[in-house]
């Protein structure tokens, strides 16, 4: 199974309404069906145009419901099979990669992440009830930023940092990030109470492009134990809100902004190498060298993986656009394990406590399936 991508085009802010619009989508099939074409001239020469083929392409108008029903929504079934998931949004600066995430405060505008949220809290008290208490579902979150290639968990304080932020260390094959608090968060009140601090805590500043861009990448790890009297089966789905792509000779840095953005730009560079190595099939592809490829790790253990491609219409977007259309259109040949954890039973583990099973559950039951 391969990387999903799916291309979402935002809509002109006020400020662009007079804009040359150069971001357009196609159908395949005809009026009235799906676009799966997004057209965008050639820098070059103008009276040509590239075209890119995606899964699906979601047009300016396309509603927030509608991304997470046919996106999203479909995947949660699978998480509760034990499979991971792995959503991230992808694309400069501005062009909605945390309005698709996060979204606004308004019900409507609501992104992937609470919507989600909301959805699994539902599915766990359907199970619950359905089973009559026999299984109990828990769910636990750590989220943590990567700011200038060092990790920081947003669940602390901003003041309890340490300069060289957090250790990553492999463990079976799985990049984890020692001493990340994983929280226990039981409804969805209790979430977004979390998760509006956390996002307080996220380093962002004022560039020219974006007034509050993100200058960092956010990774929010939600995990799901389902517990029976002899089994536990423990999966999770990772919510991804990378930092622009866009080039930093558009954005009127000054140094310490540069600073930031090559070691953003770094981390997405090593991403498209990783990507186009991938895609080559080559057989050294250059993870460690940055800590966002590392914990992605495209194409190894992601699971179900959607990628959202942001874009923005317009003329002044269009190098960015096009660089990004690029690194999205060879990402979708990137071939996924889907990860199938298998229940660990009481019987396979004697004598264990719950917790203690719980816990052999989180590390010994990842076993990647063919795909
Ligand atoms: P990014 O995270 O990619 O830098 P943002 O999500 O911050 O971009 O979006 C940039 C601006 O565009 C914000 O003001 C946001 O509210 C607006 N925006 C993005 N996508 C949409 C959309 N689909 N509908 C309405 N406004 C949007
Ligand atoms: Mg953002």
């Amino acid at each position: 199974m391969s990387v999903r991508v799916v291309a979402r085009i935002r809509p002109l802010l006020k400020q662009e309404l007079d804009k040359d619009v150069i971001v357009t989508s196609e159908s395949t099939e005809g009026e009235g069906t799906q676009p799966t074409i997004v057209r965008i001239p050639n820098p070059k020469n103008e009276a040509e145009s590239f075209s890119f083929q995606f899964s699906s392409v979601y047009e300016q108008e396309t509603t927030q419901q509608q991304v997470f029903e046919s996106e999203v929504a479909p995947t949660v079934k699978h998480l509760f099979n034990g499979y991971d998931t792995t959503i991230f949004s992808y694309g400069p600066t501005g062009t909605g990669k945390t309005h698709t995430m996060r979204g606004g405060k308004s019900l409507a505008d609501r992104g992937v992440i609470p919507r989600l949220l909301s959805n699994i809290y539902r599915r766990c008290r359907k199970i619950e009830k359905d089973t009559s208490g026999a299984t109990h579902v828990s769910v636990t979150m750590s989220y943590y930023e990567i700011y200038c290639d060092r990790v920081f968990d947003l669940f602390e304080p901003p003041e309890k940092r340490t300069a060289s932020g957090l250790p990553i260390r492999d463990n079976h094959g799985k990049t984890v990030v020692v001493g990340l608090r994983e929280v226990p968060c039981t409804t969805l009140k209790e979430f977004e109470t979390l998760y509006d601090q956390a996002n307080i805590n996220r380093s962002t500043s004022a560039t020219k492009l974006n007034a509050h861009s993100s200058r960092s990448h956010a990774i929010l790890t939600v995990k799901i134990t389902q517990t029976t009297e002899d089994s536990v089966l423990v999966s999770q789905a990772s919510a991804i809100d990378l930092a622009g792509s866009e080039d930093n000779r558009r954005t009127d840095n000054n140094k310490e902004r540069m600073v930031e953005s090559s070691a953003i730009n770094k981390s997405l560079f090593v991403l498209a190498q990783c990507v186009d190595a991938i895609s080559k099939k080559q057989s050294r592809i250059p993870y460690r060298e940055s800590k966002m490829t590392r914990i992605l790790s495209l194409g190894q253990n992601n699971g179900m993986t959607l990628m959202v491609l942001n874009l923005a219409p317009v003329r002044s977007y269009h190098m960015d656009t096009l660089s990004s259309l690029n690194v999205a259109n060879r990402t979708k040949k990137i071939e996924v394990c889907e990860v199938e954890n298998e229940p660990i039973y009481r019987s396979m583990v004697k004598p264990l406590a719950t917790t203690s099973l719980a816990a052999a559950g989180g590390t010994l039951s990842r076993q990647p399936l063919r795909p």
